[in-house]
């Protein structure tokens, strides 16, 4: 392990010249204190979007390939920026794009994965006492295209090269100050939490509480790398993501999220053979519709319902598949409800602790809430319930579990 400092600002921190002057101050203090620092930058604020919007009016198809070559330029304004509001405050600083940093990727145009980084240049101009700056989010592939790691994808950036040069942390810099309980915004007495496992944030990332970018938690489990999530905007501390191993304490329940905008489908009376939930799923898969929760009944007579969630938006995609399927299977009628949410409590102190299900249900009860479905894991608790009722339910399974 070494004692390079690894950073990383989201696009909300370098979103103005002004934010942008004050990360250059913050890594002064770093560089003052004789620390290698290596700072990977976002597009600043809303950059990737407005590209994204560029590139629609000149061709909305256009090739993923052209996509990741205009995109990765959100990247290069930040970079040279803040070398240059370094450079200012008479810091030496150098900016490197992706591929001079030799971030190598596979092909996978706009959703390249690392396969490797040559730290030689940026070893070379650490020696030289420089903040190196790195452009987040893009790579080069072995045909040497410039590639992007897909959206949210400078926290990988981060972290892979983290890893690549052995720092025992990275710190991600964003707008919040951490990992909270649940969404401050939502539910009131919502608590940052000083440290989280891989496990757990991994689980709420994919429910929606995303602060970081999921590959960039796994990056961090697989190599040991300690990210610390934290505020641009202020000195506090932020949230540890660490392992299990190293966690104080387990709570039971660690964070309560929602997610809305879903919606619940059923196909009641399906023969219970072989080969029918492997035909449904696979067409829907087949026209990249999301299924989440999926609930089938133990059968009866030959017969089970078969209950799941997919993203509201994916309902009008859903509708024919589901048609041709109930009209081949089903004798019983396709029920699809637009308005549902899913509830989830996660927590690595489930594996141990008991009865962490039944209180969810209880607090969903008291406030006279019906569950339409139960899904769960080693770690996570999710319930399908009405979304008018989602808010109150949040609020009710965070007071319950004591957040
Ligand atoms: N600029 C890219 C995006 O907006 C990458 C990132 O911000 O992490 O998705
Ligand atoms: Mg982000």
């Amino acid at each position: 392990m070494s004692d390079i400092i690894v950073q990383k600002y989201g696009g909300t921190s370098v979103g103005s010249p002004e934010k942008i002057k004050n990360v250059a101050a913050r890594i002064k203090t770093y560089h003052d204190r004789k620390l290698p620092v290596v700072v990977v930058v976002s597009a600043m604020g809303h950059t990737t979007d407005e590209l994204i919007e560029l590139a629609e009016k000149v061709n909305p198809n256009a090739s993923k390939r052209e996509m990741d070559m205009l995109l990765s330029t959100g990247e290069q304004i930040s970079v040279s920026l803040l070398a240059m509001a370094l450079e200012a405050i008479n810091i030496p600083a150098q900016s490197f794009t992706g591929s001079q940093a030799k971030i190598f990727t596979d092909g996978n145009f706009s959703n390249a994965k690392i396969s490797m980084i040559d730290r030689s240049r940026i070893d070379e101009s650490l020696g030289k006492g420089r903040v190196v700056i790195v452009a987040g989010f893009q790579g080069i592939d072995k045909d040497e295209n410039i590639t992007t790691l897909g959206r949210g994808g400078s926290d990988t950036s981060a972290v892979a090269i983290a890893a690549a040069l052995g720092a025992k942390e990275c710190e991600i810099y964003t707008d919040v100050d951490g990992v909270y309980t649940a969404d401050p915004n939502k539910v009131q007495g919502a608590k940052k939490h000083n440290q989280i496992t891989y496990e757990e944030m991994l689980e709420l990332a994919s429910l929606g509480a995303g602060v970081l970018h999921s590959r960039s938690v796994e990056l961090a489990m697989n190599y040991g790398v300690v990210i610390h999530v934290r505020s641009s905007f202020n000195q506090n501390p932020g949230t540890l993501v660490l392992s299990e191993e190293k966690l104080m304490e387990k709570i039971k329940v660690s964070g309560v999220t929602i997610k809305s905008e879903e919606a619940r489908v059923t196909i009641p009376d399906v023969p219970d053979k072989p080969g029918i939930a492997a035909d449904l799923f696979g067409k829907l898969s087949k026209s990249d519709i999301i299924v989440d929760v999926i609930v089938q009944s133990s059968p009866s007579q030959g017969r089970n319902t078969i209950s799941f969630t997919i993203p509201r938006k994916a309902v009008g995609a859903a509708k024919s598949i589901l048609e041709k399927f109930v009209s081949a299977h089903s004798t019983g009628k396709l029920d699809i409800d637009e308005h549902i949410a899913i509830v989830s409590a996660v927590g690595v102190g489930m594996k141990s602790h008991v009865g962490v299900a039944a209180d969810m249900f209880q607090a969903l009860a008291d406030k006279s809430i019906n569950i339409e479905m139960i899904t769960t894991s080693e770690i996570k608790i999710s319930c399908v319930i009405k979304e008018d009722q989602a808010k109150i339910a949040l609020q009710a399974i965070h007071t319950a579990f004591g957040l």
